[in-house]
């Protein structure tokens, strides 16, 4: 065998072992079951509008305009939707950016998942138990700890103050 058919063997091998691993993450992400299933009619019985546009419709709040932004109290963020615990406070900080900002979630209560809605890949954040959305995650979080920033919408967070801790 000539070296440039060995070498594209490789290439081709490479390239389908590449194209599996992607159909099968966002397969994975699509067919995910979640511990809690509605359907949009109920969804948006037990939502607000807003709840229900930024929860299950993939919707963003304004910048600086939810009620989270700002907010510094100890406690625990969960979801508006399931009351799954999302976030500590003790890993929320100001990106200035006009959302809720954190470097990152509790273990294993969000799902990662990828969005093409601007026309390029976002990290999109969900809830792991309802598959609610929560926001996106960027790489320009603090450099000293994780270096991500979880840019989640206020309206999609219930908090929880320290003193009822779980
Ligand atoms: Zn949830």
């Amino acid at each position: 065998m000539s070296r440039e058919i060995y070498l594209f063997i490789i290439l081709l091998i490479c390239y389908c072992c590449n194209s599996q691993k992607t159909s099968k993450r966002s397969n994975n992400v699509n067919n995910v079951q979640f511990k809690i299933e509605k359907s949009n009619e109920q969804w948006k019985k037990d939502l607000t509008s807003m709840e229900f546009y930024v929860l299950r419709q993939a919707g963003t709040e304004r910048p600086f305009s939810g009620k989270y932004d700002k907010h510094y109290k100890s406690g625990f963020y969960v979801c508006a939707a399931c009351n799954n615990p999302l976030y500590d406070s003790k890993y929320k900080y100001d990106s200035k950016s006009g959302w809720p900002s954190f470097d990152r979630g509790i273990d294993k209560s969000i799902l990662l998942d990828i969005d093409y809605d601007l026309g390029y890949p976002r990290t999109e954040l969900k809830c792991i138990s309802c598959g609610s959305h929560l926001g996106h995650m960027f790489k320009d979080g603090p450099k000293n700890t994780t270096g991500n920033r979880h840019c989640i919408n206020s309206v999609a967070l219930k908090f929880i103050p320290k003193k009822n801790e779980f």
